[in-house]
């Protein structure tokens, strides 16, 4: 989805693979340190049970914001745009919008309330200028007071999205919206657990080469007028079935 000289053109720096890599790394070794002995059968059997057994736990065990009570909680906040941004006042409503579209159609599992202060807030938005090296959004799992909480960073610079998007932009100025809306519920898929959508149907697919223009006319197509943002669903069945899936259990 980004776009940056050089040709990166992921949707964001969120990697899927954390908990594989080090299990394979680990499998490796194992299977190097059993090498040629005696011990091989059992071994086997040995590393087949952990390979599933720690399938299960990567699963479950991957990252969340988690609310602050039963009733489901969770303090946001969204910053002013960076200096440079190229952020505007009304990204803002984006953003909560993009929340609501969570909130609502997940069956109001969770509630977002804005926080009053920064620091207690489990879910912050910051909007930063375009750089080289980054993606249009990211999120970062961090905690506050060792609660789980999350930092997404949205780049919303449309002099830099990719050209196709950049030029859909210029003579459509509600495409802007468009991405960035897109953007916010991607990312916030993130703080909630999804990972990436191997499906272009989905708001979790992150792109082949980053997400391309016929995806975004794609949604760009249920509004009229920007107020229709709020009052459309852009969450995919898939979407919402892998939020139940993390979040049924307890
Ligand atoms: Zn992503």
């Amino acid at each position: 989805m980004g776009w940056a000289i050089g040709g990166r053109q992921d949707l964001d720096g969120n990697e899927d693979s954390v908990f594989r890599l080090p299990r394979s790394e680990f499998v490796f070794r194992f299977w190097f340190m059993v090498g040629s002995s005696r011990f091989r059968l059992p071994a086997v059997v040995l590393l087949g049970a952990f390979h599933f057994a720690s399938g299960v736990t990567a699963d479950e065990s991957r990252f969340r914001v988690m609310p602050l009570d039963a009733s489901g909680v969770i303090p946001y906040f969204i910053a002013d745009g960076a200096d440079r941004s190229q952020f505007r006042a009304s990204d803002t409503q984006l953003a909560i919008w993009a929340l609501d579209e969570w909130q609502r159609r997940t069956g109001r599992v969770l509630r977002f309330e804005r926080a009053e202060r920064e620091e207690s807030a489990l879910l912050r938005f910051i909007w930063l200028p375009w750089a080289e090296d980054a993606a249009l959004g990211r999120m970062d799992p961090s905690t506050v007071d060792g609660h789980p909480a999350a930092s997404i960073t949205v780049r919303p610079d449309e002099n830099q999205f990719r050209p196709t998007v950049r030029r859909g932009v210029r003579v459509d100025p509600l495409l802007r919206d468009v991405v960035l809306y897109y953007v916010c519920l991607h990312e916030i898929g993130h703080a909630l657990g999804l990972s990436h959508s191997s499906n272009p149907r989905d708001v979790m697919w992150p792109g082949n080469n980053g997400v391309t223009l016929p995806i975004y006319e794609r949604y760009r197509h249920l509004i009229q007028t920007r107020d229709d943002i709020p009052r459309t669903s852009w969450l995919s069945h898939d979407d919402l079935a892998r939020f139940t899936e993390i979040w049924s259990v307890p």
